[in-house]
């Protein structure tokens, strides 16, 4: 008899700071995917479903699909959105009958109305139903807030080792590995969490360049290799949500006989966390010096690339402000683009006028205008599509995406893809989907902070990052927490990383 696994993914990274509630719709806009049809939708792509599709079919299991649900990060999702979604996932495993293990793909920063811990919620929930013995093991993205309750409730969390994260894949074809070793009785994995009284820590887990993160992930590898070690995952924390586990944790699945050395596997990767705690590589800089490097001539090939970080879609930011925009506009800059403006008034504005039209607009800063007013500009409608691409990769290579109804307009020197869903700028398709040629381009302004450099790295001539005044904003003391678990770093007079900490 072929074993019965249960396949399922429920992403979100909640960014509690956010004004914009998650709702059924915003999945639907990213993807939210009943039972068997997660398996065209996502077989052959690079992403943690198409990771657990190849397993599932390599160990000849017998697949249940429940759903696969994500949305571009933003606000606390409403009660209804979690509890539909939830409900699909357990109700597939309820009507299921017999299972006999349980694949996820979370993310493990979703924060709902209801739930400060919502992974651990469904974790716990689905153990109720499946019962104590039945190996459950989920993907992590790495900037997980993760939690006792999620490793009380699973064998094996494995989070992402790259940021950019282009190991979805792989982590899921690890987690499945796990599980097919517990099926055939050779590992009874048990998964410990530990978390240091620090609310940011690890570089946010960059991994671009040689430094703190890649040389946790080092140690995590070597331990991974010691007998009764499954696997260590470092969790470094997504800073933006006001709950009590926010920050930077260790995750050890091992076997029982080795719960001694995975604790101190935990308390040693935790050390050096704090020990290099002020390792942080991001340089923000202010958008003037974007302009003044959008300025200069240069002989190197390439675009610019000015990532604006902290309106970054991917982190919960609006995807919508405007003071890179104006600053360029104001510079007189020739032969850039913008990917992306959120923007689906000024999209159907366009879409009514049509291509060639010329148009009064006022392009973006609509959510919060603290941030950037609406640019009031004349524009030129020069393309008009549905704003549906494949991915490229190196992320998510061959898994849609949906900017939803999407007009490139050219204001001055500039083309700005004006977008109807909010999409974080991480493959080349956002701009070449839509006519444009990012490689041909002098100026390229990307809403991302780190993932773009999968794909732009390679094609830029520099890159500059701006604090733009976005919710994304690197200056915690900006972010008033609530809930948070007190004491921590580098809010409070913490001089250990145990202080108040929870393992
Ligand atoms: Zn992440």
């Amino acid at each position: 008899m072929a074993y019965r696994v249960l396949i399922a993914q429920f992403m979100h990274e909640t960014n509690t700071f956010s004004k914009l509630k998650t709702t059924l719709d915003d999945y639907r806009r990213r993807w939210l995917i009943d039972g068997e049809e997660m398996v065209p939708r996502f077989k052959g792509t690079r992403n943690e479903v198409g990771g657990y599709i190849d397993s599932a079919a390599k160990y000849g299991w017998e697949p249940v699909y429940a759903a696969a649900a994500n949305a571009t990060p933003s606000g606390t999702l409403t009660k209804e959105t979690w509890e539909t979604i939830r409900d699909r996932i357990l109700g597939a495993a309820k009507k299921a009958g017999k299972l006999d293990a349980v694949c996820l793909s979370l993310h493990g920063a979703m924060v709902t109305e209801t739930e400060d811990d919502a992974e651990g919620a469904l974790l716990e929930a689905l153990r109720s139903i499946v019962g104590p013995d039945v190996p459950m093991v989920a993907t992590l993205d790495l900037h997980a807030n993760a939690t006792v309750k999620m490793a009380k409730n699973a064998n094996a969390l494995v989070s992402f080792r790259t940021y950019p994260h282009v190991d979805g894949y792989d982590r899921a074809v690890q987690a499945a590995a796990l599980v097919q070793e517990a099926l055939t009785g050779k590992k009874k994995p048990r998964c410990l969490l530990s978390q240091p009284a620090m609310l940011e820590g690890a570089d946010h887990g960059r991994t671009t360049q040689p430094g703190v993160m890649r040389d946790l992930l080092a140690r995590a590898d070597a331990y991974e290799k010691e007998p009764g070690i499954n696997v260590v995952s470092i969790q470094v924390g997504f800073t933006w949500s006001d709950i009590p586990y926010t920050g930077p944790s260790i995750a050890v699945s091992h076997e029982p006989a080795a719960e001694a050395r995975a604790r101190e596997i935990a308390r040693l990767m935790i050390d050096e966390i704090w020990r290099r705690r002020d390792e942080m590589s991001a340089d923000y800089r202010p958008v003037a010096d974007g302009v003044a490097a959008a300025r200069a001539r240069s002989d190197k090939k390439g675009p610019l690339v000015l990532a604006d970080g902290t309106d970054n879609p991917g982190g919960g930011g609006y995807n919508d402000t405007t003071p890179v925009l104006q600053a360029l506009l104001d510079a007189g800059i020739q032969n850039a683009a913008i990917g992306t403006i959120y923007d689906p008034g000024t999209v159907r504005q366009a879409m009514k006028a049509g291509v060639g039209a010329e148009i009064d607009v006022e392009l973006g800063g609509h959510t919060d205008q603290s941030m950037g007013k609406p640019v009031k500009a004349k524009a030129l409608v020069k393309m008009l599509s549905d704003g549906v691409f494949r991915n490229d990769g190196p992320m998510n290579a061959g898994v849609l995406s949906d900017m939803g109804p999407t007009a490139v307009l050219r204001i001055g020197g500039i083309d700005v893809v004006t977008i109807s869903n909010r999409i974080q700028t991480t493959d080349l398709q956002v701009f070449l989907s839509q006519g444009i040629d990012p490689r041909a381009k002098d100026v390229l302004v990307v809403k991302s902070v780190q993932h773009f450099r999968a794909a732009y790295a390679p094609i830029a001539r520099e890159i500059v990052l701006v604090d733009s005044g976005g919710i994304c904003s690197p200056d915690i003391s900006r972010l008033r927490f609530k809930k948070l678990r007190r004491p921590i770093w580098p809010l409070d007079g913490v001089n250990d990383p145990y202080a108040g900490a929870r393992s």
